[in-house]
């Protein structure tokens, strides 16, 4: 994977506001929030997109995202929010290190604004029984 500004947040080179830390996870306050208390986390594991995360780092991330979510609700006092995980440049990834943004949603309307084209299922059997056997 290629050099990005998380890797040299990790390396402690440049600042961030560290929220949470472990040996395999790093939170830090977004730099440009959605909405107050927009956080990051992110495996220390380097990874450009979630498909090509190690179950390891998948599980530690996992294993943290409800609880420093609990936190950011506590303090910001909204009690909505997103998960977002954006995987390349066309799905609106920006840094190519796998990071899941935690967006409260407030009532006032600050938070993500999601765009979504629903459509009708077309054969979803078939598609489901490909995706299990791809797995
Ligand atoms: P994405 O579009 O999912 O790749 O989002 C990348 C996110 O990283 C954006 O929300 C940026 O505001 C955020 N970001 C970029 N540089 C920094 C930084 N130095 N510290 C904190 N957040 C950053």
């Amino acid at each position: 994977m290629s050099e990005t500004i998380f890797s040299k947040i990790l390396r402690g080179e440049i600042p961030c506001h560290s929220v949470y830390e472990d040996e395999a996870v790093l939170a830090f306050l977004d730099i440009n929030p959605v909405s107050p208390g927009h956080t990051l986390v992110i495996p220390k594991e380097p990874t450009a997109t979630l498909d090509q995360l190690s179950d390891e780092a998948a599980a530690a991330i996992g294993r943290v995202l409800p609880r420093i979510s609990r936190a950011i609700l506590a303090v910001t006092g909204a009690t909505e929010f997103n998960v977002l995980q954006n995987n390349g440049p066309g799905a609106h990834q920006a840094v190519f290190h796998v990071h899941f943004h935690i967006i409260p949603k407030f009532a006032d309307g600050r938070g993500l604004g999601v765009g979504w084209s629903a459509g009708a299922i077309d054969d979803g059997a078939g598609l489901a029984a490909k995706i299990a056997a791809a797995l």
